[in-house]
């Protein structure tokens, strides 16, 4: 099925072929991202509106929207254009108004002849103790009352497009609503008691009470998960075709890893070993691995790179290990060296810097196998560096190399087995939905003996004390890190703030105390800086967020962020990350300026309150949505229109499960329930999904 199915072409036809809808009003549409007809069902009220039906307006509240029989008595034209037309009418009980502004008043004497018993609904209003209801929504025949509802969908709106239109135009679209084969697995669909896939638009558009626009409304929840769903059966058909895709065996025989275990000062901890074991199996098994490794920050991920690396090398290849910074790459092979050493292998560093003679000589080192682990920036996939066997590439901290870079890379990668770790916690929606395809490992667990890290909130007029406080721990030997904040996100000024403060700061504490970092620096002496942080010899690192991701100084402390409002919870936790590696007690000070903004402040208050990555990220998911959280842009999230990725999260997990388990039963989507699902995949505009299965 490479063609849209029949059946589907009448909700994907123009929408001028609705009625109702003209070249004008079809122009408006796209503003609610609607551009088919389908797109009309799939945009469900988000609100309602209750008539009481009532016997009398006596004794019924202002505002109240109520429905009522009335006898016409009089007519009362304007005399003054500024005044209303009035329509003297009669319930059971009491005499009132009806009142019209720029009236016609021919067309109301022909709705409203006097004499005449009409229903009329609207809201009531009070005028000088009198009641009256301004330009009633229904006037209609008694006969007719039983057209009217109880309770009427309110839909989202764009100018120029009225809630009549609207309403008006998703009826029409709901008429052309073909019945189709069930995508739903029987048992999970009787189970969670949803209606079929017609019969829960029909239902989600025609709420009869409050309740039935809540997620919790079956017709409601039957839609969302198809979102999910397609959504996830795009994923695990992406997912299914990397795996099908040849890969090595990679089976390691531990006699390398067996070395640096046992030199390894700590005991690794149980989430390491499990991770390790998860990845042992997938490079073992035929197809290609493609593997998250979430850990929060301080988690250890290095070691189980590490290891990783070393069953590549065990079983006789390569590995390579790609990190989002120069500083970070640097620091992995320092921290690697050693560890290397003890297991006899062969690193080498490959980045930007290198040039010329030592580019060339480190290229052919590796092409011939001389190299037997390379570490590196972007560097080390540029188009010229040849593997001589290549069977492991780990990228750290995804987060900032984006959804599209990580398919580039598993595209670039050829058999090659793929672990990428990332360092901000995401919430399990989330995960889901961006790293659907992925099969995950969680390091959820702290190395032992992790001091708590002391969080405080500190206003910037108190920065003469935070000083004083920071020579007195400098005199006790303790390192600390000043972070300045991106000033409106322009280096030029990100760096003079930090420059600023370096001098500030070098002024009142001693010499060579003070270093700094900064992205514009010669990388030399960047280097230089960090290097001299790191051996202890200077005592205060003022750095802009360059440090963010990784740097891992354990002797440093104390960390203190000025202008902390500005940042964005997961910088912030990134940030605090850097101290509290170490033996002794660490501080955090998130230093501002007020006033602070309410998110503002809630975001420090929680940095306070908690340093559990994952509860952070919830938090920071609530406050902006999800598609702020990662950047829309590079997001790559679906638009949901029904299904809500905050809230829905087990429903979103399910999803998954059931399209993971359908692939494994029906790979090519050839049962009925299969073929079922493709048309769901065209519905929802996945047909990208349904290319991998006709190129797998
Ligand atoms: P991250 O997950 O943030 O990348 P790292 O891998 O940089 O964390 O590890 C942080 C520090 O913790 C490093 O100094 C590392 O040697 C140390 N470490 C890793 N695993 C353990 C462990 N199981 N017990 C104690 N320390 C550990
Ligand atoms: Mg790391």
């Amino acid at each position: 099925m490479s063609t849209r199915p029949e059946p589907l072409y009448p909700l994907f036809s123009d929408l001028r072929s609705l009625s109702g809808i003209g070249p004008k009003l079809a122009a408006l549409f796209p503003a609610l991202n609607v551009h088919y007809p389908k797109d009309l069902l799939f945009t469900l009220p988000q609100s309602g509106i209750e008539r009481r039906s009532v016997a009398t307006v006596r004794d019924v509240a202002t505002a109240e929207i109520i429905c009522v029989e009335i006898e016409v008595m009089r007519h009362v034209p304007s005399r003054v254009k500024s005044r209303p037309y009035r329509v003297v009418v009669q319930d059971s009980e009491l005499s009132f108004e009806l009142v019209f502004f720029h009236a016609r008043g021919d067309y109301l004497e022909r709705i409203l002849p006097v004499g005449a018993r009409r229903i009329v609904s609207g809201k009531v209003e009070y005028f000088d103790n009198l009641v009256q209801i301004a330009h009633p929504d229904y006037i209609l025949p008694v006969s007719e009352k039983e057209t009217m509802k109880s309770f009427e969908p309110i839909y989202p709106l764009t100018a120029g497009v009225t809630q009549k239109t609207m309403q008006k135009a998703v009826r029409s679209a709901l008429e052309r609503v073909p019945d189709l084969p069930e995508w739903i697995d029987k048992a999970q669909k009787s189970q969670a008691e949803w209606p079929d896939w017609k019969n829960a638009l029909a239902l989600a558009h025609d709420p009869n009470s409050w309740s039935d626009l809540g997620t919790e409304n079956r017709a409601r929840q039957r839609l969302a998960y198809d979102e999910f769903f397609a959504h996830q059966m795009t994923l695990s058909l992406a997912r299914l075709n990397l795996r099908r895709a040849k890969g090595h065996v990679n089976q390691g025989n531990n006699a390398l890893r067996s070395k640096i275990l046992e030199g390894l000062s700590f005991k690794p901890t149980g989430a390491q070993m499990r991770s390790v074991q998860d990845i042992e199996a997938d490079m073992a098994a035929p197809h290609r691995m493609n593997r998250l490794l979430q850990g929060d920050v301080g988690s250890g991920k290095t070691l189980v790179a590490f290891l990783a690396l070393l069953i590549a090398v065990e079983s006789g290849g390569q590995g390579v290990l790609m990190a989002p910074t120069e500083i970070l790459a640097r620091q992995h092979m320092e921290s690697l060296d050693a560890l290397a050493v003890a297991a006899g292998v062969r690193l080498e560093l490959l980045t930007g810097r290198d040039t010329g003679a030592t580019r060339r000589v480190k290229l052919e080192a590796l092409a011939s196998g001389q190299v037997d682990i390379l570490l590196g920036t972007h560097a080390v996939f540029q188009k010229d560096v040849e593997f001589a066997d290549l069977r492991l590439a780990v990228v750290d901290e995804q987060h900032r190399f984006g959804v599209r870079q990580r398919l580039e890379l598993g595209r670039k990668g050829g058999a090659v087995d793929v672990l990428v770790m990332t360092a901000t916690p995401i919430p399990r929606s989330l995960a889901l939905s961006h790293y659907g395809d992925m099969d995950v490992s969680i390091l959820d667990e702290k190395p032992a003996g992790r001091k708590p890290i002391t969080t405080a909130i500190v206003p910037s007029e108190r920065l003469e004390h935070v000083i004083e406080n920071l020579q007195k721990a400098v005199q006790d030997g303790r390192q600390a890190y000043w972070v300045c904040p991106l000033v409106e996100e322009s280096e030029v000024l990100d760096y003079t703030s930090a420059e600023d403060r370096f001098k500030s700061l070098r002024a009142v504490l001693e010499e060579g105390v003070v270093e700094l970092v900064h992205g514009q620096m010669p990388p030399a002496e960047k280097d230089a800086a960090m290097a001299k942080f790191e051996r202890g010899e200077c005592k205060v690192l003022v750095a802009t967020t360059v440090i963010e991701v990784g740097v891992n100084v354990p002797n440093a402390t104390i960390m203190i962020i000025e202008r902390a409002e500005i940042f964005g919870l997961a910088q912030l936790h990134q940030l605090r990350g850097r101290v509290g590696r170490g033996e002794a007690a660490s501080t955090c000070l998130l230093l501002y300026q007020a006033p602070l903004s309410k998110s503002g402040q809630r975001r420090l208050e929680i940095m306070r309150e908690t340093e559990d990555g994952f509860k952070i990220a919830e938090t920071d998911l609530e406050m902006r949505g999800a598609g702020d959280l990662i950047g829309t842009a590079q997001s790559g999230l679906p638009l949901f229109r029904i299904a809500n990725v905050e809230t829905m999260a087990s429903l979103m997990a399910k999803a998954q499960s059931d399209a993971r388990a359908l692939l494994t039963r029906d790979p090519e989507l050839t049962t009925e329930r299969g073929r079922a699902v493709r048309t769901l995949l065209w519905l929802m505009e996945q047909e990208k999904a349904i290319r991998l299965i006709s190129v797998g």
